[in-house]
């Protein structure tokens, strides 16, 4: 008798507050959980979201809120009453992962937005360093200046995870060397260079994400990114790393632990 051994996975980076798979969780969770999914990080593009995260929370374990506000959405100044917001929901919901935030110099193109792009990016990254929360990071096109502003802050190397990276090489390799986690996603399978990430770091920085509900081009079809893609990405892994797809799958899941800072498995 064969034993089927169901391939546990995860997914670091999903959007599920928007309404394609807000308006429908119950039955997307119960598609991606019996297809072994263990653990999503559902992460917030505005104060909304992260109100709609931690609701997902409390319905399903598997859901960890995502806290924050994406670069595209930091366009309004940072005032008191912003920062009280979030504190409280942090300080209220402590297993959480503080994200989307950073900074995007490249989609974004109004320079004026960069001063307060900056000025969230940092307000979160201090709220995560205080209440020792990991972070989740976008940085396209400011990459460089990213990796100086995280030296200024007390955040533990596999704290850290820098989502769909794209940036120079060297800058690459030196989120490598500091122990970042790098998260890769379908556009692997698509034929993008964000495979050299991939073939870059080694296997206990790599987590996988979807960041759903973006869509992907694969073998001439449109696929939207969810949780139900992962397999594949893992599959993609095991063949580029030339390791078992079944210790691709205990590795990835070592490093969620170690991510998420969770101590037994
Ligand atoms: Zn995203």
């Amino acid at each position: 008798m064969f034993q089927v051994l169901l391939m546990k996975f995860h997914d670091i980076h999903c959007h599920l507050p928007r309404n394609y798979f807000f308006r429908d969780i119950e039955k997307h969770m119960e598609e991606w959980i019996k297809k072994g999914l263990e653990t999503i990080v559902s992460v917030s593009s505005e104060y909304r979201d992260s109100i709609r995260n931690i609701e997902l929370h409390s319905k399903f374990t598997q859901i960890i809120p995502g806290i924050g506000i994406h670069p595209w959405s930091a366009k309004r100044n940072l005032t008191d009453e912003i920062k009280i917001q979030f504190e409280t929901l942090v300080t209220e919901n402590q297993h959480s992962v503080i994200g989307e935030i950073g900074l995007d110099h490249h989609f974004i193109d109004n320079k004026e937005y960069y001063i307060i792009q900056e000025e969230y990016f940092r307000f979160f990254l201090e709220i995560a360093e205080r209440h020792k929360i990991p972070v989740n990071i976008h940085g396209k096109g400011a990459e460089r200046i990213i990796s100086e502003i995280l030296t200024t802050y007390k955040i533990p190397s596999n704290d850290v995870l820098m989502h769909w990276y794209s940036g120079p090489k060297e800058v690459l390799q030196t989120y490598i060397e500091r122990g970042y986690f790098l998260s890769i996603n379908p556009s692997i399978l698509a034929g993008s260079s964000h495979i050299n990430v991939l073939k870059s770091a080694p296997l206990d920085q790599i987590l996988t994400e979807s960041d759903g509900d973006v869509k992907y081009t694969i073998d001439n079809e449109r696929v939207i990114g969810s949780p139900a893609i992962i397999p594949k990405v893992m599959d993609k892994i095991s063949k580029v790393k030339k390791i078992d797809l079944q210790e691709v799958s205990e590795i990835l899941h070592n490093n969620l632990q170690r991510y998420l800072n969770i101590k037994s498995i």
